[in-house]
């Protein structure tokens, strides 16, 4: 995602079972564990190991990814005057309410053919960024939706990790 020059070996590499200092820090994002800083050689070995995923991993990381950065993220008001950023996909909704690092997300499903909405328990995320709370909420809203047992299995592991 991108490579830091910390000037000097002030960084750890975040690779499990290496922990050298290193000095140009390559933040990776892997859908198997998240984020971790790891250094130059390690690097080379991580992108290995991902162009062994399958397809349908990446994909469904690519997804992640589009739906947090090219969604239309909108302010509403509930019913009762609560404030929220929300969004819609495909039909169902996503609804971010709090403020930076004291979010909450919940989210509806539209019930097919008809203009109703299950909405779900709302789930706090303290500590989060807005863009991890985003993240967050579109994965627990793919891991219930999708029919793919992988791609649910994989949902839940990647909502652990960064959870
Ligand atoms: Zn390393």
């Amino acid at each position: 995602m991108s490579i830091d020059d910390l000037g000097g070996l002030d960084g750890t590499c975040e690779r499990e079972g290496c922990g050298k200092e290193i000095r140009y820090e390559h933040l990776t994002y892997h859908p198997d564990w998240g984020y971790k800083k790891v250094g130059s050689t390690c690097i080379e070995h991580l992108t290995q190991k991902d162009k062994k995923l399958s397809g349908k991993v990446l994909a469904c990381y690519r997804n992640i990814s589009n739906f947090v950065h090219s969604s239309d993220w909108y302010q509403g008001k509930t019913q009762k005057g609560k404030s929220y950023i929300g969004a819609t996909h495909s039909y169902d909704l996503i609804r971010i309410y709090g403020e930076e690092r004291r979010y909450a997300f919940q989210v509806a499903l539209k019930e097919k053919g008809r203009n109703y909405y299950h909405y779900k328990d709302i789930v706090r995320v303290p500590g989060k960024t807005l863009e991890e709370v985003k993240e967050l909420a579109y994965i627990a809203l793919k891991g219930v939706t999708t029919k793919d047992i992988e791609e649910k299995a994989m949902l839940r592991n990647l909502y652990k990790s960064i959870r």
